[in-house]
């Protein structure tokens, strides 16, 4: 499959702040393609360059092999974009807001059946001024979808969902990939980066510090497994012998033992072997939020 987006180099700045400073990335078609970092990374004036709604001033932007700033009118209509910061006027009711930008759609799809997906069906006479944050956001995301974009854009998508509504969320974004979109998502949940995407490209300071599956990113940049178990007053110092163990130390009441790959397995068969079984044997790898932490820090 070939890249539906291609960002060589790009850099923008506004006024002196370089909000990106050199970004290269690329998204494979029917990817779902996250971009996190710290505030002021610069995500979101990346996803706007590529949306067409802000100009670089330097680099080279293909999406779906346009350029968005020189075909903007082509682009739009193959693209969805669920921005940030939007706002419709408070008396808007959800069904015009959706009837509205259907007909402004070459592609208007059905936006019943969207209402529907994204649980706002008992909204739609709702206006907007009386929607919560989330049924917003839901909203924002049911318009973007309008089109049957090949490609679309979610910037913080699920802010201000509960819980329940971020796992629907999560399921209704595996189903737009299931059906052919490839999806950019900005996101500052690494829950959410973890369990959606496919590859995942880390900003800091305007650059690109690392692109990776959200498994190739653990693996690389923060690898290893620490093993903890309760020895009350038992000497383990022995264990440091046993293969891929880097470090045995004591974490209060209990033994923290640093190692990699198969590490849990052999200590554990090396304290059986020497009479030790205990019941609290437990062993932890950083996860993606720990990753980009330290990636990013
Ligand atoms: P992120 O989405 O990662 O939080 P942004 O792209 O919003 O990062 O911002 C990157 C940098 O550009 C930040 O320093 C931010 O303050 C600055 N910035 C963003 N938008 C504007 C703007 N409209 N005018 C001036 N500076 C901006």
């Amino acid at each position: 499959m070939g890249a539906v987006i291609e960002v060589r180099e790009l850099r923008k700045l506004y006024g002196t702040t370089v909000a990106v400073d050199d970004v290269s990335f690329e998204v494979d078609e029917n990817e779902i393609f996250g971009i996190v970092g710290p505030n002021g990374a610069g995500k979101t004036t990346t996803v706007e360059c590529l949306e067409g709604l802000r100009r670089p001033d330097a680099g080279r932007i293909r999406v779906l092999g346009l350029d968005p700033g020189a075909d903007a009118r082509a682009l739009r209509r193959l693209i969805g974009c669920q921005l940030q910061e939007s706002a419709l006027p408070d008396r808007m009711r959800v069904w015009e807001a959706l009837d509205l930008f259907a007909s402004l759609s070459p592609r208007g799809g059905d936006w019943r059946a969207l209402t529907r997906q994204w649980g706002l069906r008992d909204k739609h006479k709702a206006p907007f001024g009386a929607l919560s944050g989330g049924q917003r956001q839901r909203l924002f995301v049911a318009l973007a979808l309008l089109n049957a974009p090949k490609v679309v854009f979610l910037d913080e998508m699920t802010t201000g969902l509960d819980p329940a509504g971020r796992r629907v969320a999560w399921d209704l974004v595996a189903d737009i990939r299931r059906r052919g979109t490839t999806v950019v998502l900005v996101t500052h949940f690494m829950d959410e980066a973890e369990r959606l995407c496919d590859r995942i490209a880390v900003l800091k300071g305007g650059r690109v510090v690392a692109v990776d599956s959200p498994d190739g990113l653990v693996s690389r940049f923060a690898p290893g497994v620490r093993v903890r178990f309760t020895a009350d007053h038992a000497d383990v110092s022995w264990l440091s012998e046993v293969p891929h163990v880097h470090e045995v130390g004591r974490d209060g009441a209990q033994i923290l033992v640093k190692g990699d790959g198969p590490v849990l397995a052999l200590v554990a068969a090396a304290l059986v072997n020497h009479g030790l079984v205990p019941e609290d044997l437990t062993a932890e790898r950083a996860d993606l939020e720990e990753t980009v932490l330290r990636l990013t820090e």
